[in-house]
């Protein structure tokens, strides 16, 4: 079997690439990357005489032969998330020429299901409750919340949103929150961020995400060690050798590496083996594609310890792209597929009727202006403590 071509899909936004890899036995692979869209196509047109003609079979291979010829120019960044695209599609496909599942051909499917957390914006504030109320009824039992107003106005603010949740949730729901830190400029530092943890431990928040800027290892270290609540964070790390320094330094509790960034599931593996030694939790990074997910689903389904994935609800790109759809069981859980591959497949119509129509609505888009503009304009140090 070799790969004969790819196909490229680009929803009408900028974040998402989808790739099928064509080959010469009629058997497709998915994979999708999560970055600047013209950056990645950038990538993937440079990167195509290097997969073309290549035996899907050969994962570990093909993909790191493009690490490899990619050092001088593409250590990171958007041709790391290029190669994303190309290794969770070799996946796919080598489950498809072998009759199996991706956690299988992992080394082993550990579970049948894994649950899911609904994953939201705190804004449109407003309508917060009403959406908590949605997430209840469609069966989920963890939420996480993130990004601004959170740690974009003062810490009694902040405290009146989290009030605001968990009051809408009730007790009994897994309450996460993500403050963001890959916002540009990113203000808060170590005593902003702990004065927040130890609120969000009074409301009985299981874990604070991003509340640092990406690059403050040191911050991170000392935030671990003081929180009296889980600290996850490592979306935007490409790459297990960015992980690195912060599995060894245990600047965290839990690592969100985004597979459809990190470098695939391959580089997604090694990291949670990696974590697994320093006694590191991996949930994946999950507000991407029915792509990461599924991916994300197979992956959780081979670790031996616990897993959960990230649901970024009312994303067109998750429910409305995938068959089967993704549902809740009623103990908020996803099934893994046993099916060959990662178990779903991509409606091309819907994909193609994305590129154009205007009726496409992303769940969220790199908006330069809003974000510069919020990283300007708020948190002084006099309402950071007020
Ligand atoms: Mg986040």
């Amino acid at each position: 079997m070799r790969i004969t071509d790819w196909k490229l899909y680009t929803p009408g936004q900028d974040s998402h690439v989808f790739l099928e890899l064509v080959t010469d036995n009629g058997i497709s692979g998915w994979g999708a990357g999560f970055s600047e869209k013209g950056q990645v196509m950038g990538a993937l047109a440079w990167l195509k005489r290097f997969v073309v003609g290549e035996n899907p079979l050969e994962v570990e291979r093909v993909t790191e032969k493009l690490h490899e010829i990619t050092f001088w120019f593409g250590r990171g960044g958007a041709m790391t998330h290029a190669i994303s695209a190309i290794n969770i599609a070799l996946w796919d496909l080598a489950g498809k020429a072998l009759g199996q599942s991706v956690s299988v051909l992992l080394g082993g499917c550990h579970k049948r299901k894994v649950p899911a957390y609904g994953s939201v914006l705190f804004d449109p504030v407003g309508t917060l409750t009403e959406r908590i109320e949605g997430m209840k009824e469609k069966g989920f039992r963890a939420m996480k919340f993130g990004w601004e107003p959170f740690c974009h106005q003062s810490l009694s603010e902040d405290e009146k949103l989290i009030r605001l949740v968990r009051k809408a949730t009730g007790d009994d729901v897994t309450v996460l929150v993500d403050a963001g830190g890959s916002y540009p400029f990113w203000k808060l530092r170590l005593k902003d961020a702990l004065q927040r943890a130890k609120m969000l431990a009074d409301y009985g928040v299981y874990w604070f995400e991003e509340a640092l800027a990406p690059d403050d290892i040191e911050g991170y270290v000392r935030l671990r060690e003081l929180s009296p609540i889980k600290i996850a964070h490592g979306e935007v790390l490409a790459r297990r050798q960015s992980f690195l320094p912060y599995l060894r330094r245990g600047a965290m509790d839990i690592a969100q590496p985004d597979v459809c960034k990190v470098g695939g599931l391959s580089e997604l593996r090694r990291i949670a083996w990696l974590a697994e030694e320093a006694g590191i939790e991996v949930v994946p990074h999950g507000w991407n594609t029915a792509i990461g997910l599924a991916t994300d689903l197979q992956f959780g389904a081979s670790l031996s310890g616990r897993s959960f994935v990230e649901f970024n609800v009312g994303n067109t790109l998750i429910e409305q792209l995938a068959y089967p759809p993704f549902r809740l069981d009623k103990d908020g859980c996803l099934e893994v597929p046993s099916t060959p591959g990662l178990g779903i497949e991509i409606d091309r119509d819907v994909l193609k009727k994305f590129e154009t129509s205007s009726d496409f609505k992303p769940i969220w888009r790199w908006d330069e202006e809003k974000l510069f503009e919020a990283a300007r304009s708020q948190v002084t140090p006099e309402t950071i403590s007020s």
